[in-house]
């Protein structure tokens, strides 16, 4: 729920919500932060790659993010923001400082991992970064992934940062979001069979776009396509 009125959010958060500390914000370049909160209340969480949290970003606010992982024997929990600069929860995400007191609700979802995949294809933007990371973790290191990460141009070196060995392709001139995805997918070669599970996130319109080019062109079944949206052009909060 994006958005609450604060007096019921000021009752519901404190019964609902894991208090936790930041305790390490990195800088892994000028819009994009990995933050370390740690708390007792994590602790033995139920956590699945692929989970989402939520935090209170405003008075009235609530966003969602995606843990890169959560470690339940020790109650930390790691998030990659992507600092857009167009709203409530990025404000926040820049804003924080390290020892700031912040609730988390959640961890829970339902985009997680195809385990029995033997070829996963990961496609989204900025913001699903730590998704990808959080995915690619429970994988063993002979998983066969291969997929790219649309970001703006000099932000090539992104999914790097995060030590994600997928392709960064850049966005370029006018053309719609999406676009340069769809070239990757165009150029790969990449045909549906079975053993192979597409992830499609971030942009909504670039999942739209994506996932027909998937079914209709590419070959892929219905089962074998996972998606979720992480914002859409002009919508606040999804
Ligand atoms: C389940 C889930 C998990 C998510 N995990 C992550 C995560 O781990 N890391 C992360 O960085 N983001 C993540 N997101 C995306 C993030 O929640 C959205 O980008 C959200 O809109 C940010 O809130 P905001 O208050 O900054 O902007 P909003 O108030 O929601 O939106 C304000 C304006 O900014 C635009 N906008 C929103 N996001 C972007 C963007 N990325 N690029 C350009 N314009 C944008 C909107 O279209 C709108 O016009 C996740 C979203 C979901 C639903």
């Amino acid at each position: 729920m994006p958005e609450m009125p604060a007096l019921l959010a000021n009752t519901l958060v404190p019964w609902f919500a894991k208090p936790t500390r930041v305790t390490t914000i990195e800088s892994l370049a000028p819009r994009l932060r990995r933050v370390r909160f740690v708390g007792d209340a994590l602790k033995g969480a139920h956590f699945e790659p692929g989970h989402e949290v939520e935090f209170r970003v405003g008075p009235t606010a609530f966003r969602h993010y995606t843990p890169t992982h959560v470690d339940v024997a020790t109650g930390a929990l790691e998030v990659v923001f992507f600092l857009h600069g167009q709203g409530p929860g990025s404000a926040w995400a820049e804003a924080l400082q390290p020892g700031a007191l912040v609730d988390i609700l959640g961890p829970g979802g339902r985009f997680v991992l195809n385990r029995e995949a033997q070829h996963h294809v990961l496609l989204g933007d900025e913001t699903c970064l730590g998704l990808f990371v959080a995915l690619l973790r429970a994988l063993p290191p002979s998983a066969n992934v291969s997929g790219a990460v649309e970001v703006s141009p000099g932000a090539e070196d992104w999914p790097g940062l995060v030590g994600l060995p997928l392709t960064a392709v850049p966005r370029t001139g006018p053309t719609p979001r999406g676009m340069a995805l769809l070239t990757w997918l165009e150029s790969s070669g990449l045909e549906g069979s079975t053993g192979t599970t597409a992830y499609l996130s971030g942009h909504a319109g670039s999942i739209v776009m994506l996932r027909k080019e998937l079914l209709e062109r590419r070959g892929f079944a219905k089962r074998d396509v996972r998606s979720k949206a992480y914002w859409a052009d002009g919508k606040r909060g999804l």
